[in-house]
């Protein structure tokens, strides 16, 4: 025991600058922010590669090999302007090949024979290996002390390689994230310097944590991630990396709410209800739904405590937000304050004034709306009464935020897709108050990615469609007879007097829609759309004339897509809610905007190229009135899992998780939701039960010990502190 070594870890040692020559390379690090070893240590490679061996390389692959030199030289050159070559005899385990550098006529004194070497590059015919990266292996003599080379010219490609072990067998190799000045081949044999310093570096997760997950410490986790052993190893120490970065990204969200709820920083709404009873009571043609009811609860419960809510309110398009919404703005009013509403379009403004008219009912309370074409008489009187406090609400778009737009008392602003407005501007809304707040979507969001993007939010989901709603009947429509009897259908309803939607995926035949932000595939392998590439998908402007022709001729038909102007949009969009048009043919520009309770029937093209978000979005759009609405899916294939979850199911969050579900076997690779890449390890939704995992153990934790000074929770702190700043670790009560 006495004899046996101790170890002092020296965290100091981490904080150590870089020794680099300073130049191009010295540059290329700073710019990636590796000035420290601690840093470098913390550079975490893009991924790990299984080395290949000499016998199984073909020709013009590129590849990574572990080597060692038999014989090298540097050839003459013959004539000028010709690169300096230096040729060197390697070999593993399975044969021997002729590697040939550019450039770098000291290398025949680095590597002598007996070398071991990691070698990128391309294989050539005749045993010929053109090297673009490489690197002593270890064990080799170059590798004690080495400096990494000088950038190798004429390589820009910003991966390169190294590997460990040697033996013979395949050695996985770490590829890094580069940049212009130095390559990952030059990075790892700086991780190799610097690989003593390893032990050095603290576990900031907490032993119990540890323990409980089962994960490996840090040090090991980053050496395995540096020095990749087995693939299996490198994703546990990858996970546990993960599970670090959710529970410190958790410990932040969660312990930023529970600043903002020890915080006395908005009127208590807490004076029994009058008006908004009333109005739940008697004044809605309808019974609320259970959902509706639940949400309305938890918001009345957030508005009676003295700090703002913070609450997202889910619920897909028609599944009931406005009353929930205008229930918080009125408890507002009969405060005697105000209450905003702002939506990120006009188009969306005048919808929710429009609705919020017709819901207040009979009811004292004064609204105006105010958007970016309200008149300016007009503003300066709204404005006014805002100031005065006169108006008592008001629905508009970023007009709203306006530096002169004051209220008087604004207690209650509810902010319609977020996401859509930038921090700067829901931090001026935020001026104006700071009221309680609450956040719509329409975008139903699996539980976990909730978590991820809106941790420090509370909230609440609307999952059921109001009564009398039915769900949108969804078919998939195969072959050239299935497509007949979809125009059938679709002929039908129009006879009826109902109206229809045909979505395209591209505007014109050869260029991607543009409101479409990935006119990209969004199908993987294993999705067959029969459409390879844009040609044969269709494209709303041919097919508008095709149907004009064809199967709809006779009918009223408008034309709707992203890059028309405003006043063409605004005119194709009037003619179809008036009825003037019996068919919108449309790129997803619908997806917002428009609500024409007459249309009951959307067929759409090429549906797999489009999301499940998105197509359940886009059907939404019909059977809004007392009509029953139908959604005919043309698809290539009635396999598609995405089509037959659509055909499905209904319930818009049981589509998100089934999304996930899919685009975790990897058949989608489709737009990622804002908000939860941020991290640089963890990947979502990949990741989402690490996350489950990392919020419970986050949770705990702020049970415990919720301003961590217990001192296994000291270094967790300190990891906050270093992440996210100082904000991280103020005290949860001021
Ligand atoms: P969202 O904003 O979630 O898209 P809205 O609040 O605009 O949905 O509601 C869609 C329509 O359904 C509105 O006309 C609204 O009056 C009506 N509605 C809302 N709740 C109910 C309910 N519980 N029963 C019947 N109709 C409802
Ligand atoms: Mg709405």
């Amino acid at each position: 025991m006495i004899a046996a070594p101790v170890f002092w870890p020296r965290p100091s040692r981490l904080l150590e600058p870089l020794e680099v020559p300073a130049g191009k390379m010295a540059d290329g690090l700073a710019s990636l922010g590796l000035q420290t070893v601690g840093a470098l240590l913390e550079h975490l490679p893009r991924d790990s590669r299984e080395a290949r061996t000499i016998a199984t390389l073909a020709i013009g692959e590129q590849a990574t090999v572990a080597v060692q030199v038999r014989s090298i030289r540097a050839r003459p050159v013959r004539r000028r302007g010709m690169r300096p070559l230096v040729e060197a005899s390697v070999y593993d385990a399975t044969g021997t090949m002729r590697a040939m550098f550019f450039n770098q006529p000291w290398l025949v004194k680095r590597y002598p024979p007996g070398s071991e070497l990691l070698l990128h590059g391309k294989a050539e015919a005749r045993g010929g290996f053109r090297v673009t990266h490489h690197a002593p292996g270890s064990g080799s003599p170059a590798a004690a002390g080495a400096a990494p080379d000088a950038p190798e010219r004429g390589s820009s490609e910003a991966s390169g390689a190294a590997a460990d072990g040697g033996e013979g067998e395949a050695a996985r190799v770490a590829h890094y994230p580069a940049t212009e000045g130095v390559s990952s081949t030059q990075i790892l044999t700086l991780v190799r310097g610097a690989r003593p310093a390893l032990p050095d570096v603290s576990d900031a997760l907490p032993a119990r944590t540890r323990a409980a997950e089962r994960l490996p410490d840090r040090a090991s986790s980053l050496s395995a991630m540096h020095f990749p052993g087995s693939a299996d190893d490198s994703e546990i120490a990858r996970a546990r990396l993960a599970f670090e970065e959710l529970l410190l990204a958790q410990l932040l969200l969660l312990r930023r709410r529970a600043r903002r709820r020890a915080r006395a920083d908005a009127p208590a709404l807490d004076e029994r209800p009058s008006l908004s009873e009333r109005w739940l009571e008697h004044g809605l043609p309808f019974a609320l739904t259970g959902d509706q009811r639940r949400a309305i609860a938890e918001i009345a419960a957030d508005l009676q405590a003295p700090h703002a809510m913070q609450r997202l309110l889910m619920g897909e398009v028609g599944s009931g937000k406005t009353v929930v919404a205008l229930y918080a703005m009125l408890r507002a009013v009969e405060h005697g304050r105000q209450a905003a509403l702002m939506a990120p379009t006009e188009t969306l403004a005048e919808q929710h004034f429009a609705t919020v008219q017709s819901l207040i009912g009979a009811e004292p309370v004064s609204a105006a709306l105010l958007t970016g074409s309200t008149r300016a008489s007009r503003r300066r009187e709204v404005v006014g009464r805002l100031a005065s406090g006169e108006l008592s609400l008001v629905v508009g778009t970023h007009a709203l935020i306006e530096p002169d737009v004051r209220f008087r008392s604004l207690a209650v602003a509810i902010v319609d897709e977020q996401h859509r407005f930038g921090v700067r501007q829901r931090a001026a809304l935020d001026e104006k108050g700071p009221p309680h707040t609450l956040h719509m979507t329409a975008t139903p969001i699996p539980r976990t990615l909730a978590l991820a993007g809106y941790g420090d939010l509370d909230t609440s989901a609307l999952h059921e469609l109001p009564r009398g709603r039915q769900p949108v009947r969804t078919g998939i429509v195969v072959g050239e007879s299935a497509r007949g009897r979809a125009y059938d259908e679709l002929r039908e309803e129009l006879a009826k007097g109902r109206q229809a939607y045909v979505v395209c995926p591209l505007i014109d035949e050869d260029a991607p829609s543009r409101a479409h932000p990935s006119g990209r595939r969004q199908a993987g392998p294993g999705v067959d759309d029969g459409a390879h590439g844009a040609p044969s998908a269709r494209a709303a402007t041919a097919e508008l004339e095709r149907l004009r022709a064809g199967e709809l001729a006779g009918y009223e038909l408008s034309l709707l897509h992203g890059s028309m102007r405003p006043p063409a949009k605004q005119e194709a969009m009037a003619r179809f809610a008036s009825g003037r048009a019996h068919v919108l043919v449309s790129t997803t520009v619908i997806e917002v905007g428009i609500d024409v309770p007459n249309a009951t029937v959307m067929l759409i093209e090429n549906a797999e190229r489009f999301g499940i978000s998105q197509l359940h979005q886009l059907r939404g759009r019909v059977g809004r009135g007392e009509h029953g609405g139908r959604c005919l899916l043309m698809g290539a294939s009635a396999s598609s899992q995405r089509l037959r979850a659509l055909a499905e199911h209904s319930d818009g969050f049981r589509l998100a998780e089934i999304d996930l579900e899919l685009r975790k076997e990897g058949e989608l690779v489709g737009t990622r939701q804002s908000g939860i890449n941020q991290f640089k390890v963890a990947v979502m939704p990949e990741d989402a039960s690490l996350l489950e995992r990392a919020r419970a153990h986050a949770q705990s934790i702020m049970a415990a010990d919720p301003e961590l000074e217990a001192p296994e929770h000291a270094l967790l702190r300190d990891e906050l502190e270093r992440l996210y700043g100082r904000e991280a670790i103020a005290p949860l009560r001021a």
